[in-house]
C-alpha cells in the first residue's frame, strides 16, 4: 500500500552530522523525500508530539532532549512506508537493533537514538499534520 510517514532526524543525529546520512538511506531504499524542513521544537512542541507517552518515566528527559536542538523533519512516501523506515532505523533501543540499521550504526542510548518514524497509519497522519500543511508535501 503506498504510505506516507513521518521521520525526524533528532538533535543527536543533527549535531553528530547524519541528516544527509538518515535521508541517504531512506532514498537508497526507494523511498522518496516528500516534504523537509528543519525546526528547534520548544519544551511544549516536544511534549505535543511525543504526548502518547505522558506519564511515562522517560517523558520529562526525553522532552528535553528533543528540545534541545534543532530537528530535521521530513514526510517520506512509498510502498509500506511506516513499515521500511522503521526497519532501516532499527529497534528503539541501539543495543536490540539489527547490525546495519541506522540506530544500531550511530545511536548513542535508548533516549539518544538519531532518528524517529511513525509506528502506525493514524500516527503517520498527526505527525505529518503536526509539521506540515498539504502545500509543503510534494508527491514526485
Ligand atoms: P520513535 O517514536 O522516536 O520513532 P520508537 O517508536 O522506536 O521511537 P517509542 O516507544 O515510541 O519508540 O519511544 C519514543 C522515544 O522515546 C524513543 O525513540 C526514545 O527516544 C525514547 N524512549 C523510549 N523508551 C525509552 C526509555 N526506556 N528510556 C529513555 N527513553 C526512551
Ligand atoms: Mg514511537
Amino acid at each position: 500500500m503506498l504510505q506516507r510517514t513521518l521521520s525526524i532526524v533528532k538533535p543527536d543525529g543533527v549535531s553528530k552530522g547524519l541528516i544527509g546520512e538518515v535521508i541517504r538511506r531512506f532514498e537508497r531504499e526507494g523511498l522518496r523525500v516528500v516534504a523537509l524542513k528543519m525546526v528547534h521544537l520548544d519544551k511544549e512542541e516536544a511534549k505535543g508530539f511525543y504526548a502518547v507517552h505522558r506519564g511515562k518515566p522517560f517523558f520529562e528527559s526525553l522532552t528535553d532532549f528533543m528540545s534541545s536542538g534543532p530537528v530535521v523533519v521530513m514526510v517520506l512516501e512509498g510502498e509500506d512506508a511506516i513499515e521500511r523506515t522503521r526497519k532501516i532505523m532499527g529497534a528503539t533501543d541501539p543495543r536490540k537493533a539489527d547490525p546495519g540499521t541506522l540506530r544500531r550504526e550511530f545511536a548513542s542510548n535508548i533516549e539518544q537514538n538519531v532518528v524517529h518514524g511513525s509506528d502506525a497509519p493514524e500516527t503517520a497522519a498527526s505527525e505529518i499534520a503536526y509539521f506540515f500543511n498539504a502545500l509543503e508535501i510534494h508527491s514526485h
